[in-house]
């Protein structure tokens, strides 16, 4: 049960939701205003509804069109690792998927660009956040690796499927000292956090993680 306060947050009174908080604190997440968002945010409406009932455990869960959403520590560690090293300004997000990354995203960013190839999944997205009162995201349905098509500078790049190779478009539209987070399959699927000085990427953390496949072109079915 959960009930919308003016910004769309929730009181979550799901005992599953801070039992999920307190595996965060053991797993190691700190930040207290991230902990705080998560504990509220209701992420039972963000997974196909069949599995809403796992919303909170520890594990990746469908979303539809054959995606899935990050497990809950996936989520904390990508965002920590930003708020941490990020100016937080301008984020763009690749695979817009459920909404619930680019919702945390948009809480501590200025401003978020958000991109997804699958026009359900963009167009739920976009309701589903719209309804929760958030306006500082601009969506777009296309393939995220041509990165946003006018030119902005971002602060940070997150990429939450897995790509062979980081497409260009996507580190050429970061600033100086911007972050990048993308998943790498080698020497094991993980998440990693970079940052970009001049022309090497300095690695400032990695932590095991399973992505669906950063895939080609659009759908539009
Ligand atoms: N951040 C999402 C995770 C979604 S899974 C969440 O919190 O729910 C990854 C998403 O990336 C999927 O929705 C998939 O359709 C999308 N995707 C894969 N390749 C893409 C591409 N080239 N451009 C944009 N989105 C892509």
């Amino acid at each position: 049960m959960s009930q919308y306060d003016l910004n769309g947050l929730v009181t979550n009174t799901e005992p599953k939701a801070s039992r999920m908080i307190d595996q965060l604190k053991a797993q190691g997440v700190t930040h207290p205003e991230l902990l705080e968002l998560m504990a509220n945010l209701p992420r039972h409406e963000f997974v196909e509804s069949a599995f809403s009932h796992l919303a909170y455990s520890a594990t990746p869960l469908p979303i539809g069109r054959n995606q899935t959403i990050s497990q809950p520590l996936t989520v904390a560690r990508m965002t920590e690792w930003l708020l941490t090293y990020a100016r937080l300004g301008r984020v763009l997000e690749v695979g817009t998927g459920s909404g619930y990354q680019t919702r945390i995203l948009a809480h501590f960013f200025n401003k978020v660009h958000t991109v997804e190839r699958q026009e359900w999944l963009h167009e739920l997205a976009k309701k589903r956040l719209l309804s929760m009162g958030v306006n500082n995201v601009e969506y777009l349905f296309g393939d995220g690796q041509a990165g946003w098509p006018h030119k902005v500078e971002m602060d940070a790049v997150i990429i939450t499927a897995m790509a062979s190779k980081i497409p260009l478009a996507l580190t050429s539209c970061l600033k100086e000292q911007g972050i990048l987070i993308m998943p790498i399959d080698h020497p094991s699927p993980q998440i990693g956090c970079w940052r970009k000085e001049g022309d090497r990427w300095k690695c400032l953390g990695t932590e095991s993680a399973h992505f669906v496949p950063l895939l080609e072109g659009i759908e539009n079915v």
